[in-house]
């Protein structure tokens, strides 16, 4: 039995999820002919209280057009060092949209509105790049899953407001946090101006994210999005199993941050971990103590026993609990890690 905890994106789409997909109603979606992604768009865009939404391909192609919606070239944005647009997009702000980061050195990749308001260059003076926009993750990958406060998104929205920047939301694991958290989707459309989230992740589609804002924001996107070369034709059987999953895992991430605790109470017990970093959803961030082994060996020891999990570098090694790890993987992965 192979135990997959590298990330939440290896999940393969449940039995209810591929009749959905199967079924669903199809048409040209770059002529915006089809039924389904039509109706995934309305949903989300609903859920947000936003006026629209569009269907993306991939969660960084939503982030990086959200980014260039906000953006000249020549532009900065604010976001935190751990950033996924900064570190995992593969450098996609500079060639995209031709804009640098100011990075701010946050606590578990979340910042606070004080740092965000230092960081702003004065607009009037032409030799420093033009703050334009805001970005934040949540909840934060590299920083384990941590949640953000309401009240810190709101400030930093009254800071973006007074300096007239845009503020985006990647919010790939925004689902994990709403649940955790018992948040409400309305508000976080309150509060900015785009977000992207991801389908592909904990609610398990094969493919897809979706980026909400404005109609206008969301006619410009789609622009965007063509040149990006994400305009996909009869999508709506992706976009059947986001409906599907909105509808039927949304609530179970709950049982995701559940298994993540308890392998955080085995992991922090034994001798041989340094460290394990709080723990609020489905990511698990820990360290081991090199006077035992190092990190390759733990992770190749796991292996050994079917076991799979990522090195993050620095010495950090990652769990992701996710739909398809079951009850019965979990029994069996704490038994493994007692053992070991
Ligand atoms: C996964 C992820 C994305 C998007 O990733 P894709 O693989 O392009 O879908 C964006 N932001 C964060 C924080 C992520 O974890």
């Amino acid at each position: 039995m192979l135990i997959n905890l590298i990330s939440d994106t290896v999940t393969k789409p449940t039995k209810g999820m591929l009749e959905a997909m199967m079924s669903a109603e199809v048409g040209d979606d770059v002529f915006k002919a089809d039924p389904t992604v039509n109706a995934l768009e309305e949903k989300v865009a609903k859920m947000f209280g936003k006026e629209a939404a569009l269907f993306f391909p991939s969660g960084t192609m939503a982030n990086q057009t959200g980014i260039k919606l906000h953006t000249q070239p020549g532009n900065q944005l604010i976001c935190d060092k751990y950033a996924h647009i900064y570190n995992y997009e593969g450098g996609g702000v500079s060639f995209n949209s031709g804009v640098s980061c100011k990075l701010i050195d946050g606590s578990r990749g979340m910042i606070t509105a004080n740092q965000v308001e230092k960081a702003i260059n004065p607009p009037d003076f032409y030799h420093s790049p033009l703050t334009s926009l805001v970005c934040v993750e949540n909840t934060t990958n590299k920083g384990g899953g941590a949640c953000w406060d309401i009240e810190e998104l709101q400030k930093i929205k009254m800071v973006c407001k007074k300096n007239e920047l845009a503020y985006h939301l990647d919010g790939a694991r925004l689902w994990n946090a709403m649940v955790e958290k018992k948040e409400s989707s309305i508000v976080y459309g309150e509060l900015f101006d785009t977000i992207s989230v991801c389908l592909s992740k904990g609610l398990g589609c094969p493919v897809g994210s979706v980026l909400v804002g404005s109609k206008e924001l969301m006619h410009k996107a789609l622009r965007i999005r063509k040149i990006f070369g994400g305009g996909m034709r009869q999508a709506g059987f992706l976009a059947a199993a986001g409906i599907y999953a909105l509808d039927h895992h949304l609530e179970r991430l709950a049982e995701d941050h559940k298994k993540a605790r308890e392998i955080g109470e085995v992991l922090s017990k034994l001798t041989y971990i340094k460290q394990v970093e709080p723990i609020e959803t489905n990511i698990i961030i820990f360290e081991i103590n090199e006077e035992f082994m190092t990190g390759d060996t733990f992770v190749e020891k796991l292996k050994e026993n079917d076991v799979h999990i990522i090195d993050m570098g620095q010495g950090k090694l990652r769990i992701v609990t996710h739909l398809d790890y079951t009850d019965v993987m979990h029994e069996a992965f704490l038994d493994i890690l007692r053992k070991l």
